[in-house]
């Protein structure tokens, strides 16, 4: 059993400050997590050196992998902190940034690129009243089943790290956004806005940019079918394209 838990983090004082890295060793305690440890370093900031340092700043809100707020790089994986446990990791333990997005400060990322990217196709169903208008229409079970896998997205950000298409050259959405157009397609009241769904994922950035490498669905800590949904996307983007405007 170790007595010390070592830390190398990297670091990043502001947005367009230059990263550095600072090690941190502080006392082992059985079952602790990332956060935790985040959490001494931030009462006491002092670093392996002795040194008085910045508390370490990172994002969190649930603890208990529903929102994807404290996804970080833990040894060069990237994965929430909250269930990333001590006793399952090698020391020392590297903690990073995302790559694919904007530092904030330290292991704290600007993920709203995401976020736009739901709002680019459309990510929601439109209600069509705020009075009581009784049961919505009905789903089948089958469909039921892969929407629901769909729907424990937590927009956390693994799948567009693991994607060699989500750089800062290309602008392509990444799998989040389109995995939801399929699930939001499916619903009955949501298919209204199929057509507008599709075209945005045909415009610059698009499914078109997917280089099928197929790292996303790996990547993904709720294990959403990514594959499928891009792979069936890629198909209904193409019949749009081709018989869309016989329906205009
Ligand atoms: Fe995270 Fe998976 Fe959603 Fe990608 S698809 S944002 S990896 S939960």
């Amino acid at each position: 059993m170790p007595e010390k838990i070592h830390l190398k983090i990297k670091r990043q004082d502001g947005p367009d400050k230059p990263g550095y890295w600072e090690e941190f060793v502080i006392p082992y305690r059985p079952r602790l997590n990332v956060i935790a440890c985040l959490m001494d370093i931030q009462k006491n900031p002092v670093n392996a050196a002795g040194k008085k340092t910045t508390p370490v700043v990172w994002e969190c809100n649930c603890l208990e992998e529903v929102c994807g707020a404290c996804t970080m790089v833990i040894n060069g994986k990237a994965r929430q902190a909250c269930t990333a446990l001590i006793d399952k990791l090698e020391q020392p333990i590297i903690l990073e940034p995302l790559s694919k997005f904007p530092v904030i400060r330290d292991l704290m990322v600007d993920r709203k690129a995401m976020f736009e990217h739901l709002k680019r196709v459309r990510a929601w169903i439109d209600i069509d009243g705020t009075y009581n208008i009784g049961p919505g229409p009905r789903i089948s079970e089958k469909v039921r089943e892969w929407a629901y896998e769909l729907s424990r997205c937590m927009t956390c950000g693994c799948c567009m790290e693991a994607c060699p298409q989500v750089n800062p050259r290309s602008g392509f959405i990444g799998p989040t956004a389109i995995a939801q157009v399929r699930r939001f397609n499916a619903h009955p009241t949501g298919a209204g806005e199929r057509e507008a769904r599709l075209e945005a994922l045909m415009g610059p950035g698009g499914i078109a940019e997917c280089g099928n490498a197929q790292n996303c669905e790996k990547a993904c800590p709720k294990g959403l079918p990514l594959i499928k949904s891009l792979a069936e996307l890629h198909q209904e983007t193409t019949l749009h394209g081709v018989f869309g405007w016989l329906k205009r």
